[in-house]
């Protein structure tokens, strides 16, 4: 936690409350002026990409590199969501239908008004801006209270707002831990995006449920990675690699099981095992990986490291030992039981389970037999296999031959399912999902049989009720 200030309920309040007047400035630019504002800001993030990745640096630990590429991926979905807000949410014409041909339909997506953005700490400018840039683009205000253990990342975004787009308060960030989390929750704004664990998800949909109010929850994961017996091995244990220990393995959507078909588990688990003993983490800017930002997520990934071990499963690289904090080495674990914690719960740590399956069909559902659903991999040589597995799969995101494959594609729409939340970011869905859909319809003649009045003929709804039956009796 660092010395940031504590905004307590007056001064979230507050905030809304100039966002409120914000937003109805920021509406009032339309299209073109808040494309111009998102891309002036876009300008800053990217000409002061090494301060802001500093800032992530010196608050998660994690390396330069790592910080750099956060900040590029965000850059180019705030880019996708300022270019395409109008196309996706302008007004347009949609066919009225046979019994409403008299009427020109029209829809329209209006922004709410005021969106509460609550952001997680592992991916401090990535995560949150999943939000905030669609949010914006869609023509809203956005109070953002960032992460307890990243609060200089959201200030510096929001003071480089102002900069960048001088006059109303269009997007604020106001600092503290949960309290101010839940403060915003009461606040009176008109969507709250939450991103973090599932257990604070459920306490931000019940806070937001006394007023009302629409939740998106982007919440943990424990994505699993198929392995096919024709798959290209090598690629397959690099991109499980990065997918587990990248990151330390705070990411959302990393790797935490691997299921692989019996005829590739040696030798895909050989390679992994191998490129696990040569990672190290560390503090240096070109470290493989970082240390654990949170102190209490070591003892979670001892927990589940220890578990596995006493129900039964093998440490291959690694084990207890490798939990040094505020350092966590690679841990491969194998064999392990399916009802041990390293593969129900979210482990968020340098940890990967590999397990044999007899086929793909017990891949799929091993991976599925989760109460989580964000994304999902699969390597396979055959395209078809690729297609039939990635449609089966429980999950909001599946990539082929890859990992994370969905997260520098701004028109995916990003989002899991059970546990992992509901409602979606990024993409056309992303714009909608800060938006107000308004249905318009304009009469342009009298109904050739009009049935909308109070003294509506009998004959009238004959003839009506012979078209209904021709038109659906059958068809
Ligand atoms: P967390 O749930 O501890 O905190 C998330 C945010 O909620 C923080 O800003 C916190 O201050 C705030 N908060 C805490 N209590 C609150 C309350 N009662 N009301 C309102 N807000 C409250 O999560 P975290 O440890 O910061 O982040 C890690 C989690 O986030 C992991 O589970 C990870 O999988 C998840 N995550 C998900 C995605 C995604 O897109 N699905 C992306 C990144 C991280």
């Amino acid at each position: 936690m660092s010395t940031e200030t504590v905004a307590d309920q007056r001064v979230v309040e507050a905030a809304v409350d100039a966002a409120r007047t914000a937003a109805g400035w920021w509406a009032g630019l339309g299209w073109d002026g808040r494309r111009r504002a998102l891309l002036a800001w876009k300008r800053t993030l990217t000409t002061r990409v090494e301060e802001l990745a500093g800032q992530i640096r010196e608050e998660t630990g994690k390396p330069h590199g790592d910080a750099v590429l956060e900040v590029m991926l965000a850059v180019e979905h705030l880019d996708w969501a300022a270019r395409h807000a109008r196309g996706v949410l302008r007004r347009r014409r949609v066919p009225s239908g046979l019994l409403a041909a008299n009427q020109a339909a029209s829809v329209g997506y209006e922004p709410l008004g005021v969106i509460g953005v609550i952001g997680p700490w592992n991916y401090p400018v990535y995560t949150p801006l999943g939000s905030i840039s669609y949010a914006l683009a869609a023509g809203n205000a956005v109070v953002f209270k960032p992460s307890e253990h990243t609060p200089g990342v959201g200030r510096w975004l929001a003071d480089r707002w102002a900069e960048a787009v001088p006059g109303p308060a269009v997007l604020q960030a106001v600092t503290g831990g949960g309290e101010a989390g839940a403060a915003l929750c009461r606040a009176g704004v008109d969507k709250i995006a939450f991103t973090g664990s599932t257990a604070t998800g459920r306490k931000v949909m019940a806070a937001c449920a006394e007023t009302l109010t629409p939740v998106v929850v982007e919440a943990g994961g424990k994505d699993a990675l198929i392995v096919a017996a024709d798959a290209d091995l090598d690629a397959a244990a690099r991109a499980a690699a990065f997918g587990s220990f990248g990151n330390a393995g705070q990411t959302c959507a990393g790797v935490e099981r691997v299921y692989v078909e019996q005829a590739a588990y040696e030798p895909f688990l050989e390679r992994l095992a191998e490129l696990a003993r040569a990672t190290t983490p560390g503090e240096a800017p070109d470290a493989r990986y970082g240390r654990m930002t949170t102190p209490t997520q070591a003892a979670i990934v001892a927990e589940h490291i220890g578990d596995a071990l006493a129900k039964g499963g093998r440490a291959v690289v690694g084990g207890p030992d490798a939990v040094r904090p505020p350092f966590v080495d690679p841990v491969v674990l194998a064999e392990v039981p399916e009802d041990s914690l390293a593969v129900t719960e979210e482990t968020f740590g340098p940890t990967v389970v590999v397990n044999p399956v007899r086929d793909l069909d017990e891949a799929v559902a091993r991976a599925n037999a989760s109460r989580y659903g964000l994304a999902a991999s699969v390597f396979t040589g055959s395209r078809r296999t690729a297609v039939e597995v990635a449609e089966r799969l429980r999950a909001g995101a599946v990539s082929v031959n890859a990992v994370l494959g969905f997260a520098a594609v701004p028109s995916l729409p990003f989002g899991g399912v059970g546990d992992s939340g509901f409602g979606r970011i990024h993409g056309a869905d992303g714009l909608r999902e800060f938006s107000r859909a308004k249905s318009v319809t304009r009469q342009r003649f009298a109904a050739p049989i009009d049935l909308l009045r109070l003294d509506r003929q009998p004959a009238a709804l004959h003839r009506a009720a012979r078209l209904f039956q021709l038109r659906h009796g059958r068809g």
